[in-house]
């Protein structure tokens, strides 16, 4: 997905992101408290008032301490709930540490996060304080490495794999083709599911509907789901659930107590997707 990046003059104090050449997203920023240029791309952290610090990678919103827990509980509960035994994750990006957290509520043996690049993970232990103690666990294993060469050479296999990666421009562009998704079936154990974020059901619909068709090729259920994610571009956003095994409304378990956005209900009603959204995907 290409969203627009800031077309105006950089105003310190407001952040914008363009959803297209008309709208879009601000933020008064309150405290800028980190931008630098790592190898793959631009990292800014800001404070503002209502969405607290504000992760931002070339100019797009990834994540808010606020808002986190819509996408981050609704990217990884889906799976880890209709897995029959979800011991060995994977997870490729990710590097805010998100989705890493959810996972970790469940009991699993091991979560191998692949993130690309080291400064995200640094940036984000210094300012998203659920990172730090999640690297902690004895149960994670972080690999500093780009996710597609990681599945071309690693000889493992996982019961659940999430996708976290960001749009599908600079270094996130490789894991949202095709014969990523095919490599990936390698790597996945009898009853394994992937889980990835493909962007906005809003403004992306022709992607999700080149991806559902390509997808259906690889995998016998391709199930796309939708949540709201008050940030990102349309208020909404879509994932896919891929199996040749489980299904996304078998439920195997209850979801760990303490959750902000995800339940059974919740689960069930993101799988029932809006007309405009089924013509795409089915
Ligand atoms: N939730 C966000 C979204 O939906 O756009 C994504 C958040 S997370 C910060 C995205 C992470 O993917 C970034 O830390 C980025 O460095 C990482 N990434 C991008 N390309 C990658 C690759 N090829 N391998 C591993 N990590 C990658």
């Amino acid at each position: 997905m290409t969203r627009n990046k800031s077309i105006r003059k950089e105003d310190l104090s407001e952040k914008r992101e363009y959803h297209t050449q008309s709208t879009g997203i601000f933020f008064k920023v309150k405290n800028l408290l980190y931008k630098q240029n790592s190898p793959y791309q631009k990292i800014e952290v800001f404070e503002n008032e209502y969405f607290g610090n504000v992760l931002l990678l070339d100019d797009l919103v990834q994540t808010t301490e606020r808002d986190e827990f819509f996408y981050h509980e609704m990217l990884v509960h889906p799976s880890l709930i209709t897995h029959p035994d979800p011991l060995d994750l994977l997870i490729i990006g990710g590097g805010d540490g998100g989705v890493l957290k959810e996972t970790l509520k469940y009991h699993i043996k091991n979560v191998c996060l692949v993130e690309i690049d080291p400064h995200v993970i640094e940036v984000s232990k210094k300012y998203f304080p659920w990172l730090s103690p999640c690297l902690k666990d004895q149960r994670t294993e972080l690999v500093i490495a780009d996710g597609k060469k990681f599945i071309e050479k690693i000889d493992r296999k996982f019961d659940i794999i999430l996708i976290d990666s960001s749009d599908p421009v600079g270094p996130s562009a490789s894991l949202h083709q095709k014969r990523f998704y095919e490599k990936l079936k390698n790597c996945l154990n009898n009853e394994g599911i992937v889980v990835a974020q493909v962007g906005s059901p809003l403004y992306n619909s022709e992607l999700i509907r080149e991806k559902s068709a390509s997808l259906k090729e690889l995998y016998k259920i391709v199930s796309f789901y939708v949540i709201p994610v008050p940030t990102y571009p349309g208020g909404s956003w879509c994932f896919v659930y891929l199996s040749d095994n489980a299904h996304p409304l078998s439920i195997k378990r209850d979801p760990p107590l303490g959750l902000n956005y995800f339940n059974l209900e919740t689960h069930r009603s993101a799988f029932s997707l809006p007309n405009f959204l089924k013509e795409k995907s089915e």
